[in-house]
């Protein structure tokens, strides 16, 4: 990609200082997908420039890990205030690179800091466990101890808050940090880097370094980088499992989804309707936990949502990312937009029911930007593509089928298990779908549970490679290693040597 004059460049952010790219490297345009304009040039770092954000990270390490991890959280009592003190700086970041609409930008940024707030209890989190007396004079105890350079490598649709559940509590418990951002929307991962200098993060403890699959492949295979953790879509999930651990890392890596919500004949349809409009076509579609099939028990039901829906996907207001009127912005590259339009195409060779049409909305005088309306199809059935493939979109699609138990196979039978939802005033309906369903996050007329920054997120099947799920407790167990002690002190009582497994019988 030729640079172009006037078009500001990306730094990375290494040993507390901002750094320009090696000359001579690649490099990404980063756009306005509201405008379709370059706004930016991101480097796209070599083995070489990921090993000297390494190397920082290594270097910063023995002191931060020596670090008493109240003096840790205390940063992040400064950085929390920082964020709050930059939270529109950073909404409009993310707006202008990601898309999504202020209002929606301003709702990430505040899961993100909920995570430095988790983050501030440290000292509690690490608390170890003793038993004393475990055999005549001896005692017993366990710590948990942080595991290194640790790495994340993030998705662009949550440019803020998927970093936020990762290095936060990554740093709390001593580790330092690599961060490998999304090339789309980079900046935000910057400004974070700054905010976190400010509120006295040693130099070194936290690095961004921006790139794409060569700089990933980098951070796989480095010998220093001890654990990764990252979200993104299934096919490259998969690879950094696989890679990772072939590499002797701990590895957490999180995958793409196919959300349903279920929608019986008991639910209260005005209220269901609202949360499908809300889960579905908020920023754009573009998110792991969106709603994007409508799974409605029986004809009459799907009727009467339908006729709902249409009217309301077909009012949707689209416009500029910035303009605080929008429902929906923008996506956010001209590719994905095509790739999101190319499923439509494919939904109505499938047979599928077109009922609203987005391919065309182009909101007036924004007619480079990568805008698509809203789409909602109807009589989806679960061979067809549009059902099983995640289109990550503004698209929506209802499934009919004749009962709650049709509903639990259809679910339980999709290859993703990230979240689900469903709609009902039947207690004991809800309470057996939950108890049944292969879903890790599940909710009950609410459509979008993401879990909060004490609980952990994390999906089954093939939206979660790895034994932890992220953030919150899982997040302090992924992020540290369990050490357990047995010691006693030389006392009176001394029995000789011992050749049998100890026990105290
Ligand atoms: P992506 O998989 O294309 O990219 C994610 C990261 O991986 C980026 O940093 C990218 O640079 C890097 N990457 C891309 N291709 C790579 C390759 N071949 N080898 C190595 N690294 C590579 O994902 P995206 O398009 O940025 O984000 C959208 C996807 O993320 C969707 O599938 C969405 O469901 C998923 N997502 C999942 C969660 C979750 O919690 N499960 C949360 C957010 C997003």
């Amino acid at each position: 990609m030729p640079h172009r004059e006037g078009i500001k460049t990306i730094h990375h952010w290494i040993g507390g200082k901002a750094r320009l790219p090696h000359s001579g490297g690649r490099h990404a345009d980063v756009f306005n997908p509201t405008t379709g304009e370059v706004s930016a040039h991101v480097p796209l770092a070599s083995a070489a420039e990921v090993d000297t954000a390494v190397a920082a990270a290594l270097a910063a390490l023995p002191a931060w890990a020596a670090t008493p991890p109240l003096r840790r959280a205390r940063v992040m009592f400064k950085f929390r205030d920082l964020l709050e003190k930059h939270a529109d700086d950073l909404s409009r970041i993310i707006s202008l690179e990601h898309g999504k609409v202020q209002s929606d930008a301003a709702g990430e940024f505040t899961r993100g800091v909920e995570n430095v707030e988790f983050a501030c209890s440290a000292p509690s989190l690490l608390k170890g466990e003793f038993s004393e007396n475990i055999g005549t004079a001896i005692d017993s105890f366990s710590l948990r101890q942080p595991l290194g350079v640790v790495a994340g490598i993030t998705p662009f649709n949550f440019p803020a808050m998927v970093p936020l559940w990762m290095f936060p509590l990554a740093l709390v418990c001593g580790n330092t940090f690599v961060l490998k951002p999304s090339e789309r929307d980079p900046s935000a991962a910057v400004m974070l880097a700054e905010l976190l200098k400010q509120a006295g993060l040693p130099d070194g403890v936290f690095n961004v370094i921006h790139g794409d699959k060569e700089a990933v492949d980098a951070i796989l295979v480095h010998p220093d980088v001890k654990a990764v953790s990252f979200v993104g879509s299934t096919p490259v999930a998969r690879y950094i499992q696989a890679t990772g651990i072939a590499h002797g890392k701990r590895v957490q890596a999180l995958g793409g989804a196919k959300n349903h919500m279920v929608v019986m004949p008991d639910a209260e349809l005005g209220m269901a309707t609202d949360a499908l409009m809300g889960a579905a076509y908020g920023s754009a579609g573009e998110r792991c936990m969106a709603i994007s099939v409508a799974v409605a028990i029986g004809d009459e039901v799907a009727d009467a949502l339908v006729e709902r829906l249409a009217p309301r996907v077909r009012a949707l207001k689209i416009s500029s990312s910035l303009d605080a009127s929008a429902e929906m912005g923008p996506l956010v590259t001209a590719q994905h937009r095509d790739k999101v339009s190319a499923y439509i195409d494919i939904g109505l060779d499938e047979g599928a029911e077109l009922v609203v049409d987005g391919r065309a909305v182009r909101p007036h005088g924004y007619e480079h930007g990568f805008f698509l309306g809203g789409s909602l199809f109807d009589r989806v059935t679960p061979a067809m593509r549009i059902y099983r493939e995640e289109i990550f979109g503004p698209v929506l699609c209802v499934v009919r089928v004749p009962d709650f138990r049709a509903a639990v196979a259809l679910i339980n039978a999709h290859e993703y298990g990230n979240g689900t939802a469903i709609f009902t005033r039947d207690g004991d309906i809800a309470r057996t779908f939950v108890s049944e369903i292969e879903v890790g996050m599940v909710g009950v007329n609410v459509p979008i549970p993401v879990p909060m920054a004490f609980h952990s997120f994390g999906g089954w099947k093939a939206s979660l490679f790895g034994d932890h799920a992220i953030y919150g407790p899982e997040g302090v167990r992924f992020y540290t290693r369990l050490k357990t002690v047995t010691q006693r002190w030389p006392t009176s009582i001394r029995k000789g040597a011992e050749f049998v497994m100890p026990t105290m019988k």
